[in-house]
Parts: structure tokens; C-alpha cells; sequence
């Protein structure tokens, strides 16, 4: 008989479940907006399950991950994100050895050793450059969604040069940009190049052993994840998984408690 195990990770802005059989097929996921003291987590977990056709009872065990892991009902394990990405990314790239993580609130890098374990980690959760947070409100700014940022960036002629450190000075200089008419495009380019840039200083400060991959909603952006890898010269791998690799390392340490 199949065993199923259930991972949830309950983020700052976006609440994300993965539902694993027998340790390795992912049957189902989920991704609702909307984190920490929403409707989302619930929502997502009663989405995954309808997903997989499985009533919760049906779940041999489940884990709960991210900022509002201790928040969550009904699950057997509470485990920090850091070691869950690392687990979810290990699935996916069995090679990987580091993780540049990018979500709606902070950024992070993580060093793995062989086995998929965490071994060491840097944090940028001060400042909201270098985040989704970023993205989120330019693209508010600019009235485009997050999902069309990246392709029209890709038209860029030449990136605007965004050179404030600060999301709010920032915002005003892609309005200036926008009154000097810097095209479109050239002014997307140029928010990715930031996001990135905040994030290779994060990175640059830890080892970039190879394999290397992104996980987090801001992976998904093409733009960032190829700014990135110029700025720190290194490839990185991606999967359209990335922003579910906390919840399906979340699963996968349920299923590893099983055994
Ligand atoms: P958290 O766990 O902190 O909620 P996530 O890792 O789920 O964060 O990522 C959420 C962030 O990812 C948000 O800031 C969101 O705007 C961004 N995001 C989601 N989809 C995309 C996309 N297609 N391109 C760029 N950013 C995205």
C-alpha cells in the first residue's frame, strides 16, 4: 500500500503544500497568496488533497515549515524552512550543494553538504531590497503583473541603471525613469539587475559550491535568475518547482520520519 506524506510551508506572503507518495512521486501541489494569519494554508491544504483524491485521515504524517510553521493544526512536525529548501532542492538536484533562496520577505543562502543536510546559511532579512517584496511593489508601481515582469524585461535594449539601495528611494527613481521616458522594458531590466545584485552581495560572502540552484517565488523570474548568475558567475539550475521546494522537503521529512 502506497504511504502518503503531507508538507505545508506557510510563508510571508504565499502558502505553498506538497503531498509526496512513498517518499519520492509528488501527487499534488498547491499555492494560494496569502501567508502567515490568512485563510491560505487551510485552503492549500484542502486543494492538495482534492488534488491527490485523498481524505486527510489518508496522510500518514505531515510537516509544517516557514515563518508561520508554529501557526499551523493537525501536523506532526514543525521544521525550520532552511533545512526543508535544502531537503525539497536535494529531491529535485541530488547534486545541489547551494541554495539561493528569494521570497516575498527575505533572502537567503544556504550551503549543503552531500546527503542534502544544511551546513551553513546567510540571512538578508532587514531591508526589502533583494526580495519579492521588491518586485511586488514595482510592479505595482508599473501596474504590470509579477508573471509579465520577466518577459518584458527580456526586451530590454539596455537595463536601466536603478541605483538606490532602498525599495521606497527606488520607487521613486522608476517613476523618474518612466517621466524621462525609459522605455518599459529597459526600466524591468533594470529591477531585475537590482534584485539580483543585493542578492550576489548576500551570496558572494558564502561558498558557491556547484551545483547551484534557486528556490522561492523570485526563482520563477528569469530575469533575476540570469542577472544572478552573471554577477556571481556560476550557472543555476532551475526547476518550475522552486517556489515549492520548502513544502516538498517538508513532505520528504515527514516520510524520512516514517522510517
Ligand atoms: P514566502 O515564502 O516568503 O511567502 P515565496 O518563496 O512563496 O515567499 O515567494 C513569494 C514571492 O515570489 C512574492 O514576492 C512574489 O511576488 C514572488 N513571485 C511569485 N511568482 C513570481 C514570478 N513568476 N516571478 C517573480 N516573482 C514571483
Amino acid at each position: 500500500m502506497s504511504v502518503y506524506t503531507f508538507g505545508i510551508d506557510i510563508g510571508s506572503t504565499t502558502s505553498k503544500c506538497v503531498i509526496l507518495k512513498d517518499g519520492t512521486d509528488i501527487v499534488a501541489t498547491s499555492l494560494y497568496n496569502g501567508g502567515i494569519g490568512t485563510a491560505s494554508p487551510e485552503r492549500s491544504r484542502a486543494e492538495a488533497l482534492i488534488v491527490a483524491g485523498l481524505k486527510p485521515e489518508e496522510i500518514a504524517a505531515s510537516t509544517a515549515t516557514g515563518y508561520g510553521r508554529n501557526r499551523v493544526e493537525n501536523v506532526d512536525h514543525n521544521v525550520s524552512e532552511l533545512s526543508c529548501h535544502a531537503l525539497g532542492a536535494h529531491h529535485i538536484f541530488p547534486g545541489v550543494r547551494t541554495i539561493i533562496d528569494i521570497g516575498g520577505q527575505d533572502a537567503k543562502v544556504i550551503s549543503l553538504s552531500e546527503n542534502g543536510k544544511m551546513k551553513d546559511f546567510l540571512m538578508n532579512d532587514k531591508c526589502a531590497a533583494g526580495t519579492g517584496r521588491f518586485l511586488d511593489v514595482m510592479a505595482s508601481v508599473l501596474q504590470i503583473s509579477i508573471m509579465d515582469m520577466a518577459m518584458m524585461a527580456e526586451q530590454a535594449a539596455e537595463p536601466a541603471q536603478i541605483s538606490s539601495t532602498c525599495t521606497v528611494f527606488a520607487e521613486s527613481e522608476v517613476i523618474s525613469q518612466l517621466a524621462n521616458g525609459t522605455p518599459m522594458p529597459d526600466i524591468l531590466a533594470g529591477i531585475c539587475e537590482s534584485v539580483a545584485s543585493r542578492t550576489a552581495s548576500l551570496a558572494k560572502r558564502i561558498p558557491m559550491v556547484p551545483d547551484v540552484t534557486m528556490s522561492g517565488g523570485v526563482a520563477q523570474n528569469a530575469g533575476v535568475r540570469n542577472a544572478l548568475a552573471r554577477q556571481l558567475g556560476v550557472e543555476i539550475l532551475f526547476s518550475p518547482l522552486a517556489q515549492f521546494f520548502g513544502a516538498l522537503g517538508a513532505a520528504r521529512y515527514a516520510y524520512e520520519k516514517l522510517n
